[in-house]
């Protein structure tokens, strides 16, 4: 499989370097150059099937064919996923007749971003160890992705990971869940401004090619096309369990970076019969916005009761941008230097139409969000974050045919959100007994200017 970027000027690459180097050299995003397909027979035969045998059949072709062979890619897969603490890795659990929750959050750090990154460890071990070579990641987050990026790099020998964190804007599970990481290769910054600032620098370190070269920089944020393609297979594996592919299935996305949806749609693509793919945002709707009129204009960042969405650039919308222009990179960069230059760009006419056939969107209210995770703790005895309470809350708005099953994808599990969770439902979300002591385990962490050259000394000082 080749890959090429989203804004068409860099080298295509094969699976393992567009692992490594995450962002393109020419500042876009790699994709891959055609989609491979799987028959209905195909999807069928997945019924019945582990979630690892699911994996392996539709990651391969993404992923074998170069320098990873189909045995070793197994082992890598029953490797990431040993880590998830149910059997079925993300289980369904049914909330009304024909509308299912989607539980991603049975991983290691209690919320959906493990499923993609478990296995990206294990790529990037097992590439790196037969390169005989080291990398240098360096990553944002808004709180989520931290955690899981430092589980997924903790204690390898072939990286050392520096994540940058908004200060006092991640809850204080997530934050603990970062700084009691104590290996000596996991560097934790607390950053004097919000997720956004946090995200434009690293983008920033990338593109600084010199800094780039001389740290090995690679990155495993959300655009790192690995992660994207982690995230399609369960949209597999729960249609599969709910009657596809001869059944249509509809799914609700609590949406930020546009990841997560994406990966809905690359499943799409592949051949899964998805009726409705619903994008829902918080009241930071810059992707709403954009697909109801085409005018992504990015706003300033209002902090919610759901701060892994809370971001005003969604990275990952730039591949949706090239599947709109049908692939001209041209048209792409065009948009993106717009962006860059003014803090926003309009689609024409033509690609939101096709947008708005592939998406439907949804914005959700803090006093909707709250009201949801309520209404499902009465009506169906289930506690749900409010990541989760924003996609339940826009499917019960967008559902456009009560006959196909609804599928709501629940990010986090409630106890990263206690003070929220409680308020609402009354009782305390418990933590698994595994991470039961965490608020008694010491942190590390250094505090940092939002100054690009206080980040390229701080790592230059540190390896
Ligand atoms: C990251 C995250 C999201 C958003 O996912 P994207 O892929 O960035 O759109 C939603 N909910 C939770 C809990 C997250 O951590």
């Amino acid at each position: 499989m080749k890959y090429v970027s989203s804004r068409g000027q860099a080298p295509e690459l094969g699976f393992e370097d567009v692992l490594l180097t995450g962002l393109a050299r020419d500042g876009g995003l790699y994709l891959p150059a055609t989609m491979p397909q799987l028959s209905h027979d195909d999807i069928r035969s997945f019924r019945g099937m582990s979630y690892q045998d699911v994996a392996f059949r539709v990651m391969r072709p993404f992923v074998c064919g170069g320098s990873i062979s189909e045995d070793d890619f197994a082992e890598i897969i029953s490797k990431a996923y040993s880590t998830f603490r149910h059997k079925a890795v993300v289980p369904l659990a049914q909330l009304d007749h024909n509308e299912w929750i989607l539980e991603l959050f049975h991983g290691p750090t209690l919320a959906f971003k493990d499923v993609a990154l478990q296995l990206l460890g294990h790529l990037f071990d097992h590439v790196l160890t037969k390169q005989g070579r080291k990398v240098t990641i360096v990553g944002a987050t808004s709180g989520d992705t931290g955690s899981a990026a430092i589980e997924c790099i903790r204690d390898r020998a072939c990286a050392e990971i520096f994540m940058l964190h908004p200060k006092g804007r991640v809850s204080d599970v997530q934050r603990k869940q970062m700084t009691t990481v104590l290996s000596p290769n996991v560097y934790n910054l607390a950053v004097d401004g919000n997720f956004d600032d946090c995200q434009a620098m690293v983008k920033a370190l990338f593109n600084d090619l010199p800094f780039r070269d001389e740290i090995t920089l690679s990155a495993v944020n959300s655009i790192n096309w690995a992660r994207v393609m982690a995230q399609t297979v369960y949209y597999f594996t729960s249609a599969v369990a709910l009657g596809a592919p001869d059944r249509e299935i509809s799914y609700s996305v609590p949406t930020g970076n546009f990841g997560d949806i994406y990966a809905g749609y690359v499943a799409q693509q592949m051949g899964l019969p998805i009726k409705q793919l619903i994008v829902a945002t918080n009241r930071n709707d810059i992707l709403t916005r954009a697909l109801t009129t085409g005018d992504y204009t990015v706003g300033t960042v209002s902090p919610t009761i759901s701060p892994s969405m809370d971001i005003q650039v969604s990275s990952n919308f730039e591949r949706l941008l090239y599947n709109l222009y049908d692939g001209n990179g041209d048209d792409v960069r065009r948009l993106m230097d717009d962006l860059s230059q003014s803090g926003s760009f309009t689609m024409g006419p033509a690609a939101l139409r096709k947008a708005q056939n592939i998406f439907d969107s949804q914005q959700v209210s803090e006093k909707e969000t709250k009201a949801t995770i309520k209404a499902v703790f009465n009506q169906s005895a289930m506690t749900i974050d409010p990541h989760t309470a924003v996609g339940v809350k826009a499917a019960s708005m967008k559902n456009a045919d009560q006959a196909t099953p609804m599928v709501m994808l629940s990010t986090a599990h409630p106890a990263k959100f206690p003070e929220s969770v409680e308020k609402l439902t009354g009782e305390h979300p418990q933590l698994p007994a595994h991470m039961a002591d965490l608020f008694e385990r010491p942190e590390k962490y250094d505090h940092l200017d939002h100054d690009l050259d206080a980040l390229k000394s701080y790592i230059r000082k540190n390896l």
